[in-house]
């Protein structure tokens, strides 16, 4: 299964006979739309398409989930975006006069990245993730997934794994959908608790007269088990030189950073925990000092978010159900409780899906028409979610529809 990973592209024969008999289109097309009937949430859709040689086509529209995949066949992108919903269609663009063509809805939709926790994780560089470092994704997916439904009330939450190392995130609720640019900014602005600093990284400065904010006090407990599983034991972040001095940085005491100094250079084996304890020891009686120790914890834990992506209605993102065009892994939708124990590695290439695919056909008899093929390949689970989100927004927005027709 591994010999695919970072060898080898899928070719454009690959990625056809994935979009004739495996992608989800009906799927995406009622996540969408909400409901059986084209509205306007699926019909002034944008949708970008990037062919091989990045030829990246814009302001795509479609009247319905065949019509999509008919253009999706005939162009054969190695990818697709999906953009807000417009004042009118996205493919009249050009006919209409300007100003009248405006984004007016748009799922919120946030990105993490595993770029953003570089400097900080120690198992893995670059392109490469493994189940270790996903562990930093996953506990920023737990407390922003708590932040969103608790504190705004967010219930239509569908979590896509990126196909590489990250994840995204889209909400599909009523009142989501319409927030304005200037409303997703001050949103993100206070979801942003760790601005991701290249160097540099002092206390942070999230507190008001020393207190933390509601929110994130809440999410304290949660934070420093984390810091201890994640931070202390599974990454070993202070074990290094590099890694301990970017925590003394963070200690606003000259002197106990010098003597905490001299201790761990004369130690050179002392673990993550026990540096980690040596500081507790020493700064645990001050409330200044233990307020830096607090301090520490979120700066590592907190999700790091990629603002640009949430701030903009007309931020395209991925469809959930591309292939990522290096890996061959399909962008699938991830349960939240599967997310703590997810393997990226797990997740179908399209390789191995079309090869599950020429497995069936021999099993089968070579009469029988299949309704879904990906119905019989290992894609049917993260299909099923998928269906299933998007029947509660369907569910959602007949009970919409019927309290419209009956109040007046
Ligand atoms: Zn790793």
């Amino acid at each position: 299964m591994s010999s695919n990973e970072n060898s080898e592209k899928p070719s454009p024969e690959v990625m056809l006979t994935f979009y004739r008999r495996l992608y989800p289109f009906k799927s995406i097309y009622h996540w969408l739309n909400h409901e059986h009937a084209p509205t306007r949430l699926f019909t002034q859709r944008e949708f970008a398409f990037t062919l091989v040689g990045d030829v990246y086509l814009r302001y795509n529209s479609f009247t319905t989930a065949d019509e999509l995949k008919k253009q999706v066949c005939q162009l054969n992108p190695t990818r697709f975006e999906i953009g807000p919903v417009y004042s009118a269609r996205p493919r009249d663009k050009k006919t209409m006069r300007p100003g009248a063509f405006n984004p007016i809805l748009r799922e919120l939709v946030f990105d993490i990245d595993m770029t953003d926790y570089d400097s900080i994780r120690t198992c893995c560089s670059g392109a490469d993730i493994c189940k270790k470092c996903w562990g930093f994704i996953a506990s920023a997916v737990q407390v922003l997934d708590s932040a969103l439904r608790n504190e705004f009330g967010y219930q239509k939450l569908l979590w896509v794994y990126s196909g590489r190392r990250g994840i995204h995130l889209w909400i599909s609720d009523k009142e989501a959908m319409e927030l304005t640019d200037q409303q997703r900014k001050a949103m993100v602005g206070w979801l942003t608790v760790v601005q991701n600093r290249k160097e540099g990284s002092k206390s942070l400065n999230v507190r008001t007269g020393g207190k933390l904010p509601p929110s994130l006090q809440n999410a304290l407990d949660f934070l420093r088990h984390s810091f201890v599983d994640l931070i202390l034991h599974t990454q070993e972040c202070f074990k290094s030189e590099e890694g301990y001095e970017e925590l003394l940085k963070a200690i606003p005491d000259s002197l106990l950073v010098k003597t905490l100094r001299s201790k761990w250079e004369s130690k050179p084996g002392r673990s993550s925990e026990d540096k980690w304890s040596d500081c507790f020891k020493s700064m645990s009686a001050d409330k200044n000092l233990m307020t830096a120790l607090e301090d520490i914890i979120i700066q590592y834990t907190y999700p790091r978010l990629d603002a640009e992506v949430s701030k903009h209605r007309n931020h395209l993102l991925k469809a959930p159900f591309c292939v990522h065009p290096s890996t061959g892994r399909v962008c699938v939708p991830l349960d939240l409780e599967m997310i703590e124990k997810f393997d990226p590695k797990s997740v179908p290439t399209v390789f191995q899906l079309l090869e599950e695919l020429d497995a069936i056909r021999v099993t089968e008899d070579q009469n029988t028409e299949l309704h879904s093929d990906w119905e019989k390949t290992s894609l049917k689970p993260y299909i099923d979610i998928m269906e299933k989100h998007a029947f509660d927004l369907m569910q959602e927005a007949r009970k919409e529809k019927l309290k419209s027709d009956t109040s007046w």
